[in-house]
């Protein structure tokens, strides 16, 4: 769904591309040859948010590969279909402050570092199902094709040009090889690698994948479940933690918000629960990341509060209202999401109104949602508080729509 002409939102992105479109600093790559023919002006941001609802600015149609951006993407299929335990046989999830190809395989147990880097991303490929290069790269391509929610098409140039200069990944790969970390061997992961990285996307397309994680692993333009709560969950966390190359520990306190980039200038950033941006400038910083694609994060997240760890405020309280009736009950009407806080809030506030006589009584039916770990603590509660002397529980339940589950 795209948003109304007109849109605020759409006009906060517009206006940090005015701010950040004189950066001209930085270049484009160039050591994959087919790179260095992009036109190095081109500027484009979107947002999408949960609802699927997609605001855009700038260049959001223009077509780039997706280069590195892949890479959370690819762990997140690999997760999803091995497991978090056997991946981690494979690479290690520690941040290596160190550049994206570096020669980064851990000593002792042969493992990348973690899987953002070359050497992690190429043996995440090699994890795919099927034995050859085109089997891998086919289970690939239609995993992020639905993280997209459309058909994906390699850019044959960019493979081409990646392929005929790669050695710095073969030799990663070979290395991986060697320690017994790679799926299959070093020509076949480095193939589908390089076509992986070579598909093309649009910052549109970036803002999809990347609130298809925000969500837990649903895109909320085709309502398609893409991967399971967990692998989005681990994967929105290694890219906390990995994600912008060997800027991540200060992009996570300027900007706060999980992220990946890649050369082709692209990048993908998530607010869990709440959005997902895409980004495209060609121009690359030192380290690999978009010049101009970082300036805006940087700035939206500046502008509006975007900070993943930004305080808020104290949060509306879930007691709605608190009525003693003749009977001595005391009903709570509770509201909104109750999520393990809300329900320490109401517990522990409403707990000295449990008396010896009358019960407190929850009433869920302004509650939307109540979290797992919050049901825990209201199954629990019933049974430590006890009965009344009349034999009725002290602590009763009103759930007219169910939202506390069986
Ligand atoms: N295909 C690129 C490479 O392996 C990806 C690098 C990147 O985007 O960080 O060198």
């Amino acid at each position: 769904m795209a948003a109304a002409l007109g849109d605020p939102v759409r006009h906060a992105l517009e206006s940090v591309l005015e701010a950040v479109r004189d950066r001209t600093d930085g270049a484009v790559a160039t050591y994959i040859p087919e790179l260095a023919t992009v036109d190095p002006e081109q500027l484009g941001v979107a947002l999408a948010s949960t609802h699927g609802v997609v605001h855009e600015a700038g260049d959001v149609e223009a077509e780039f590969t997706i280069q590195s951006v892949s890479k959370p993407f690819v762990f997140a299929l690999a997760v999803d279909a091995l497991g978090l335990d056997v991946v981690r046989r494979h690479t290690d999830l520690e941040p290596s402050g160190e550049p994206f190809n570096a020669i980064s395989l851990d000593e002792a147990s042969g493992r990348p570092r973690n899987p953002m880097i070359n050497a992690g991303a190429i043996v995440m490929s090699s994890l795919m199902k099927g034995d050859t290069a085109d089997e891998k790269f086919a289970v690939v391509r239609d995993g992020l094709e639905r993280f997209v929610g459309h058909d994906l098409v390699v850019d044959e140039e960019v493979f081409g040009s990646e392929a005929s200069t790669g050695d710095r990944n073969r030799a990663l790969a070979y290395l991986a090889r060697s320690a017994g970390t790679l799926g299959s061997t070093a020509e076949v992961a480095t193939t589908a690698y390089f076509r992986q990285c070579s598909l093309i996307v649009t910052a549109r397309d970036l803002a999809i994948m990347a609130v298809t994680l925000a969500t837990g692993g649903v895109n909320p333009v085709t309502d398609e479940r893409v991967v399971s709560e967990d692998a989005a969950r681990w994967t929105t966390a290694v890219m906390t933690s990995c994600g912008m190359y060997d800027e991540s520990g200060d992009w996570m306190v300027r900007v706060g918000l999980p992220a990946k980039s890649g050369v082709g200038g692209g990048i993908a950033a998530v607010q869990p629960g709440q959005f997902g941006i895409g980004t495209f400038s060609p121009r690359l910083d030192h380290r690999g990341n978009s010049v101009r694609g970082v300036a805006s994060l940087e700035l939206l997240s500046q502008r509006h509060g975007l900070h993943m760890l930004q305080h808020h405020g104290p949060p509306l309280s879930p007691i709605a209202s608190l009525t003693r009736e003749d009977s001595g009950d005391t009903i709570a009407v509770l509201r909104g999401e109750i999520l393990f806080s809300e329900a320490e809030e109401v517990l522990t506030r409403l707990a000295p109104l449990v008396g010896d006589h009358g019960c407190l009584v929850l009433d869920f039916s302004g509650v939307t949602r109540v979290g797992d770990g919050a049901k825990r603590v209201f199954v629990a509660a019933p049974e430590l508080v006890g009965q009344a002397p009349d034999g009725r529980a002290r602590v009763a339940v009103r759930d007219p729509e169910g939202v506390l589950g069986d």
